[in-house]
């Protein structure tokens, strides 16, 4: 996803959906190696309420010759014939995703030659969310601890991209190279605090690293190793130090959480500091009220970061913590309004801290709302939820409005 593609629109997200399933099944179907990616990208839109997103479904599947790629986008005709029998299907799918991209004020079009793949383009044009925040349409910045620099070692062109793509949108300096000699040249240029690291890079020799972190007394670069989800097996033994595993493909948050997962092994540290150093924080900061200070507990670095992020864009004070027992700690101080408390956290779980904060208020009059960060809203999770004395539940990831219209439910006067 390119970084000037909003973060919110309002559009259908049912269509949407069906195109994607239909472009993205088409290319799973028609490569037999090779990749399937999805890339995003903002175009220019008509209004200024409105955004033009541009997809493109690659694959280096089959391909398409020239004279049938008009005629796939009509119903009940395919390409060919004879790839009918090899690979089933309707010959519909296109022809509804056309008709329903038309209907989103878009076009489709395919680029493609046989033997080489096939890319789908199409665009839509959806509502800019009104939400003032959001119009600022900028990614969630970075967190500020997260001054990490990271570099990406791998040959496969696709997983240079992504990862650096990614990474930059989080962290402060990423830089990609493509073969051994580059990888130890920009370690020389820079001392990077992570490696990503494909093994299978030209020119790659493990001795090289495993000598270069005995001469560093182990320090930087720690190393997250990827690992192709086509390579075999792992047998694990290697001259250098791994930090990480980073099975590919990865998602942000998997990449981000061997990122950190690397760094604090290091001891470079980067997650933002939780429990009482956040408290002290949040008290030294001028004209907050006492309250307007909300806890959330969740392990996950990345579920903290994000709700952490939405919130304090709407000038709430928040306290991170990453387990349950810290936050009993915390609520036991009365110094927030509201609690989110994801219900899987290691130590103790959400469900256990929120009887264990139920019961410290008994007799005292005060209840503070708790609400569940559930990743599966299903009726049965709800339950536990009520059962544990917790007020309600919010699906992760959390999204945006969903979380204010909670605030609203519970703190209604802010
Ligand atoms: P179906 O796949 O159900 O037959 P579609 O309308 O989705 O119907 O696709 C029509 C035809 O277009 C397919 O049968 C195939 O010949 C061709 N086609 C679609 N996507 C691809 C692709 N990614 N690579 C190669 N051929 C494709």
């Amino acid at each position: 996803m390119q970084r000037d593609v909003p973060a919110l629109v309002d559009g259908d997200a049912g269509r949407l959906r069906q195109i994607l399933f239909n472009l993205i099944g088409n290319a799973i179907k028609f490569t037999a190696q090779g990749e399937v990616l999805v890339e995003v990208a903002s175009g220019r839109a008509p209004s200024p309420e409105e955004a033009l997103l541009h997809f493109a479904v690659h694959d280096t599947g089959i391909g398409i010759a020239k004279e049938h790629q008009e005629s796939i986008f009509h119903a009940f005709i395919q390409a060919d014939g004879s790839a009918t029998r090899t690979y089933g299907g309707t010959g519909l799918g296109l022809a509804i995703a056309s008709e329903l991209i038309s209907m989103m004020g878009g076009h489709i079009d395919v680029e493609s030659a046989p033997g080489e793949g096939s890319t789908f383009h199409f665009t839509i044009i959806v509502k800019r969310q009104s939400r003032q925040s959001v119009e600022e349409e900028q990614p969630l910045p970075a967190p500020a601890t997260s001054q990490l620099s990271v570099l990406v070692a791998s040959a496969n062109s696709v997983s240079r991209r992504l990862l650096g793509d990614t990474l930059r949108e989080w962290l402060p300096l990423v830089e990609t190279v493509n073969n051994a000699q580059a990888m130890l040249e920009a370690l020389r240029r820079h001392p990077y605090d992570v490696l990503l690291l494909d093994e299978q890079l030209e020119g790659f020799d493990a001795a090289t690293l495993a000598t270069r972190q005995a001469a560093d007394g182990g320090g930087p670069p720690a190393v997250v190793l990827l690992l192709p989800h086509d390579r075999e097996t792992d047998n694990g033994d290697r001259p250098f130090a791994v930090a990480a595993p980073l099975p590919l493909p990865a998602s942000p948050a998997d990449m981000l959480a061997a990122i950190h997962a690397a760094a604090d092994k290091a001891g470079k540290t980067a997650v933002p500091p939780a429990g009482p150093a956040d408290r002290e924080a949040a008290a030294g900061q001028a004209g907050v009220p006492q309250k307007r200070r909300i806890l959330v507990a969740e392990d996950d670095y990345i579920n903290r970061v994000l709700i952490t992020t939405i919130l304090e864009r709407e000038k709430w004070v928040v306290t991170a913590v990453e387990n349950g027992r810290l936050a009993v700690d915390e609520a036991e101080t009365d110094a927030y309004e509201l609690i989110l408390m994801d219900v899987q956290m290691p130590e103790m779980d959400g469900f256990a801290a929120a009887a264990a904060i139920r019961a410290k208020e008994k007799g005292t009059g005060r209840h503070i709302p708790i609400v569940a960060l559930t990743a599966h809203a299903m009726k049965a999770d709800r339950e536990r939820c009520l059962a544990a004395g917790m007020d309600d539940y919010i699906s992760k990831p959390v999204e945006y409005d969903a979380l204010f219209a909670l605030l609203e439910k519970f703190l209604p006067k802010h």
